[in-house]
């Protein structure tokens, strides 16, 4: 092995060259009795053979009403047996799924709807956490979303100006599953087939997209690390419009044939350790956030997780102490590490159950198959095995660009294909790769990536405040957490519940400061630079206090 900060993953196993489409008809031939899907919270088991056979009828009807291929859908709906539905029809019939952020408020749906030209919004109706509804008909009402021609509610009820999600399937149902064959002829693996919404290395939110063929190798290789077959059943409480649901959960389940079990809408301990024990699942995903909720639950001991086996924990800082309880406590035993971005499908490295224990709890593995990184310095050279530098990855898993977005891709992908991940990161000499921080402005509450200057330039709008730092610190619960500091205009007085509630309704709950300080200047350099390590400091350092 070279002492330079450059890995390539093995080639032994060939990429998959097909779709999504093609991966569903096969899991219905390998697999038609097999288990695909159990929705808990809906009472809802799907066969290989039956979510074939509800997603070519939904696809059906998506034509039916007009739509074409190449046409973005949009899904805005916490996790259920829909939302999968819908990621598989709209692959069968070659339209492009939109994942939009469940926790979305008006003017996020909006942005991120309007940006990619949405025609239609498969959406949930009422949740206990938002009212979906009403928040597009209050946007359809000041004559915003022209872009939709169609509203596709799930639910039982009848609405107005809405189709009825059941409606739609068994209105394509009666229709000539031929149409389908036609277009899946016609589609190819490198074609764009799903949009998710990431903010990349900079504030504004931006639609990734992605390819068959990124998606579904990722799913096929983080399966293949954890050994999946038809005989597992996988829990997925993350959610499915990031990557880490609908890629390596409900594709990996299909390419494998193993089965996704899906416990509540949100993320819910109580929930996801009952549906591990009731249904006997061999592994779980999660953030970091999840397992410490899990293994701090009141009940945990209470419950029977002896089926378990597998899983991935990723998306965030991984503490060891958490690993090391994960696996002595949930009896995760081949549990891996996961690492990697929305825009690289997103897993590049991953541990394996076979590495050494240390290196399993304390980095995030080695780099994945098909795949190329290299540590940069500042000068864009290679660096010596052990210094850190920005990690870049190159290879199939490196999203087609941001839609319809040259400036922005050009600034991410370089003339070489190299995706500059804006994280920092160290190689050792076997190759394990260890993630120290980061280049980009960013913070992971729960899991959830937030960047500062998005709530910021928020922040400004109201017009008492004249200026506004936001920042992470330090959270047991969260990893961590937003902290505002916030400059008054002349004469104003606001209060931390003001603020808070002026966020309240319009950003979505998890950008929301949860801690705010009224300052009268802020710690500059002396190149005029705001010193955002020095807030946070004396925050964390006030905090702990
Ligand atoms: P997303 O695009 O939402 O998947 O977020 C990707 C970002 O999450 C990465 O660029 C990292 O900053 C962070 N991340 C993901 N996995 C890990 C991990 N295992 N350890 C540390 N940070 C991670």
């Amino acid at each position: 092995m070279s002492n330079q900060s450059h890995v390539i993953g093995s080639i032994d196993t060939d990429l998959y060259q097909g779709t999504i489409g093609d991966a569903l008809h096969r899991a219905a031939i390998l697999w038609p009795d097999g288990e695909a899907l159990i929705s808990k919270h809906q009472s809802l088991r799907l066969s290989f053979a039956e979510l074939l056979v509800q997603s070519q009828n939904f696809a059906l009807g998506l034509l039916e009403l007009g739509l074409k291929p190449g046409d973005r859908i949009g899904i805005w709906a916490p996790n259920c047996a829909e939302w999968v539905i819908t990621q598989f029809a709209t692959s069968l019939a070659g339209m492009i799924l939109v994942n939009i952020n469940p926790d979305y408020r008006p003017r996020e749906l909006k942005f991120a709807l309007e940006k990619v030209g949405c025609k239609a919004l498969v959406l949930a109706n009422k949740s206990e956490h938002a009212n979906y509804v009403q928040m597009v008909d209050d946007l359809k009402t000041q004559g915003d979303l022209a872009c939709l021609e169609h509203l596709i509610l799930i639910s039982e009820q009848q609405q107005k100006n809405y189709h009825n999600f059941a409606s739609v399937m068994q209105n394509g149902q009666s229709k000539n599953p031929q149409r389908l064959d036609e277009i899946q002829k016609t589609l190819q693996a490198n074609d764009p087939i799903n949009i998710q919404f990431t903010s990349g290395t900079t504030g504004a939110p931006k639609g990734a997209t992605l390819s068959h063929k990124n998606i579904l190798n990722n799913a096929m290789f983080t399966g293949l690390t954890q050994n999946f077959g038809s005989a597992d059943k996988l829990c997925v409480p993350v959610p499915l419009y990031h990557c880490f649901g609908m890629v390596m959960g409900i594709l990996a389940g299909v390419l494998h044939g193993t089965c996704i079990v899906l416990a509540s809408e949100k993320f819910n301990p109580a929930a996801v350790l009952e549906a591990i024990q009731q249904e006997k699942c061999t592994g779980v995903y999660g953030v970091p956030t999840m397992f410490i909720a899990m293994l701090d639950h009141p009940d945990f001991d209470g419950f029977d997780l002896t089926s378990l086996r597998t899983g991935v924990m990723a998306g965030a800082p991984c503490p060891i102490e958490v690993m090391k309880r994960v696996i002595a406590d949930m009896n995760m035993s081949e549990v891996t590490i996961g690492y990697g971005m929305t825009e690289t499908s997103p897993i590049s490295f991953q541990t394996s159950k076979d590495d050494p224990l240390d290196k399993r709890v304390s980095t995030v593995g080695r780099i994945h198959p098909h795949v190329e990184v290299k540590i940069i310095d500042e000068k864009g050279n290679i660096t010596k095995c052990g210094v850190k530098g920005e990690l870049c990855t190159r290879g199939y898993s490196v999203m087609k660009g941001y839609w319809n977005d040259k400036k922005k891709t050009a600034e991410s992908i370089d003339n070489d294909g190299w995706m500059h991940t804006g994280d920092l990161a160290v190689i050792d000499e076997q190759g394990y790769c260890d993630i120290v921080g980061r280049v980009k402005d960013m913070l992971i509450r729960g899991g959830e990536n937030i960047f500062p200057r998005e709530i910021e330039d928020f922040l400004f709008t109201h017009p008492d405040i004249a200026e506004a730092q936001v920042f992470g610190v330090h959270s047991e619960k969260y990893g961590e957490e937003v902290c505002a500091w916030i400059r008054l205009s002349p004469n104003a007085n606001l209060s931390e519940d003001d603020v808070k509630a002026f966020c309240k309704e319009q950003i979505s709950h998890f950008k929301v400061p949860s801690f705010i300080r009224f300052v009268d200047e802020f710690p500059m350099t002396v190149t005029g630079k705001v010193k955002k390590n020095v807030m946070r400091d004396a925050m964390n350092k006030e905090l702990q206090s």
